[in-house]
């Protein structure tokens, strides 16, 4: 790299990530080969519209990439319909609202709140998504899980013209298959029928590994991000089991509310799902969910107040186990290279800039090799500082011993399909 100051930045950023412990659910560190494909030479090419029906020229070996990664797509989720373009999940819900509600004036979107676990595009204020649209939630069981019951009854209180699934902060399975229950039970008696959609954001990878219900198969349409537990680049995905909305969906991203399509990030799509298809994933998958389990066990065995975990994920309440706010405790860690971040905990009286919890997720650190011991040292390691036992230099040390039997982030390399 020519330029001296970003190049100097690029370098602390890999040192930061090799030294520390990155619990952040929601990032991944993805394969050298789909580093590359992000710096190839298709961040250069423009090709508006679809493979076969660009608006330029010299799309040859653009059009094969792009079809190369829908069909691995569609392999993956097992759906007939798959586009690879949107550049971010909030970019792929954005045209599925879109394609799914045009015509309906201002649709009502029913779905989980950001404080319980939903997304900034599942309909806060904030968003575009209530600007757009008009957002009711239904709320989480008192125990913190999905309640099918009351989600019907919001059903039909509601009368909505979606109902939303999938979350960015929820720890425990999804019955997909419910759900579906739930909508067709509905729509059997209203002639405004509400189509059922999935953001599968943060569980895609458990879902290609087959260890969870597939939404694929119950959603009329499914978008995911592409870098969270899937480990591509960042960038987002629909998919969809019914042909019918393909036209729909295909042209609310493009020409709807994208231009020209990030090639570049497209090819390393397709390499992450050649990954992604292969054995290797499915076992890398399982040790992602047993991680997540051994480090939120040895944090309830010490008495901190932790939520269960049947994904990849689980909650820390932070304020209840060593009175800190979710945002003091995630400043602490970090001060020994142990990254996470702030969240909500199911009723909290907090506001989010503070919140009771911490999310802690273990899909980045098990690609880089982190074992169940580790993952229960790590467990240890932060009730021990957020309590107050240990010194930061005992803590930072015991890190550094951690991450030292890791895998380096620039050398990651993954089975894949097409070797
Ligand atoms: N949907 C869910 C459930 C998420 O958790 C996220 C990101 O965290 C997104 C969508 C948005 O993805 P992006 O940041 O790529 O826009």
């Amino acid at each position: 790299m020519l330029d001296k100051e970003v190049a100097f930045y690029v370098d602390k950023e890999l040192e930061r990530q090799n030294e520390g412990i990155e619990l952040i659910a929601s990032e991944n560190y993805p394969s050298i080969s789909v580093r590359e494909a992000q710096g190839s030479i298709f961040t250069c090419k423009y090709a508006e519209g679809y493979p076969a029906h660009r608006y330029y020229g010299g799309c040859e070996n653009i059009d094969a990439v792009e079809l190369l990664a829908i069909d691995r797509a569609k392999k993956l989720f097992h759906v007939p319909y798959a586009n690879v373009q949107p550049h971010s999940g909030s970019q792929a819900n954005f045209a599925a609202y879109h394609a799914l509600l045009k015509g309906r004036g201002r649709a009502k979107i029913l779905s989980l709140t950001l404080n319980d676990g939903g997304h900034l595009t599942h309909g806060s204020p904030v968003s575009f998504s209530s600007d757009l649209y008009e957002a009711v939630f239904y709320p989480l069981g008192e125990d913190g899980r999905l309640d099918y019951d009351l989600i019907a009854k919001r059903m039909e209180e509601e009368e909505p013209d979606l109902l939303l699934s999938g979350y960015s902060a929820y720890p425990y399975e999804i019955s997909f298959s419910k759900l579906r229950e739930i909508v067709d039970a509905y729509n059997s008696s209203h002639e405004r029928k509400a189509f059922f959609m999935v953001d599968m954001a943060h569980i895609a990878g458990i879902v290609a590994a087959g260890l969870c219900e597939n939404p694929c198969l119950y959603a009329d349409v499914v978008t995911s991000t592409t870098h969270k537990t899937l480990r591509g680049p960042r960038g987002g995905l629909i998919l969809s089991r019914d042909e019918n909305l393909a036209k729909s969906l295909n042209s609310a991203v493009f020409p709807y509310s994208q231009g020209g399509p990030l090639e570049h990030v497209i090819a390393a799509k397709a390499i992450a799902f050649g990954e992604d298809l292969h054995l290797d994933f499915i076992s890398y998958m399982k040790r992602v969910l047993s991680n997540t389990k051994a480090c939120r066990d040895a944090l309830e065995e010490l008495g901190a107040n932790v939520s269960d975990t049947e994904n990849h994920l689980f909650l820390l309440n932070v304020f209840a186990s060593y009175s800190l706010t979710g945002r003091e405790a995630q400043t602490k860690l970090e001060e020994i290279g142990i990254t996470t971040n702030k969240n909500m905990i199911h009723g909290d009286t907090k506001k989010p800039k503070d919140a009771s919890g911490l999310r802690i997720g273990f899909a980045a650190v098990t690609s880089r090799g982190c074992t169940k011991d580790d993952a229960r040292s790590i467990g240890k390691l932060i009730h021990s500082y957020l309590k107050d036992e240990m010194s930061k230099e005992e803590a930072l040390k015991e890190v550094q011993e951690i991450v030292s039997r890791w895998e380096k982030i620039e050398k990651l390399q993954f089975s894949t399909i097409s070797m």
